[in-house]
């Protein structure tokens, strides 16, 4: 799957990627383990951190089911939604990128 674009529309303009209460979090590293695409990493203190929003799949939560504590959360999934439609609407106006 080509992640620069989703539904036509630049991976980077969709803001999707997960969000980290680092005062919940107890560095299980479980999302960290499970996540495939390089999202996640730790820092030099042992933080999870998002390294790489724009590899984040668009809507995908899995990370947050393996959370046992709740420390992951996301953007709210319909503004996200909505945002993407608006934005798919001028994308395929202008006749850029209809299809990934
Ligand atoms: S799975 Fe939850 S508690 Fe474990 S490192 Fe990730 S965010 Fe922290
Ligand atoms: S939502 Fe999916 S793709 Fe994104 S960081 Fe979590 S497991 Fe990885």
């Amino acid at each position: 799957m080509n992640k620069s674009n989703y539904m036509g529309i630049p991976r980077g303009k969709i803001e999707w990627y997960p969000i980290i209460d680092h005062d919940l979090c107890n560095r299980c590293y479980a999302c960290l383990d499970f996540c495939p695409y390089d999202v996640l990493d730790k820092n030099e203190k042992g933080d999870i951190v998002v390294k790489n929003k724009e590899n984040c799949t668009v809507f995908c939560q899995a990370c947050r089911h393996m959370c046992e504590i709740g420390a992951i959360s996301f953007p709210n999934k319909k503004e996200v939604l909505s945002f993407i439609k608006s934005e798919k609407g001028e994308y395929d106006e202008r006749g850029q990128n209809a299809r990934i």
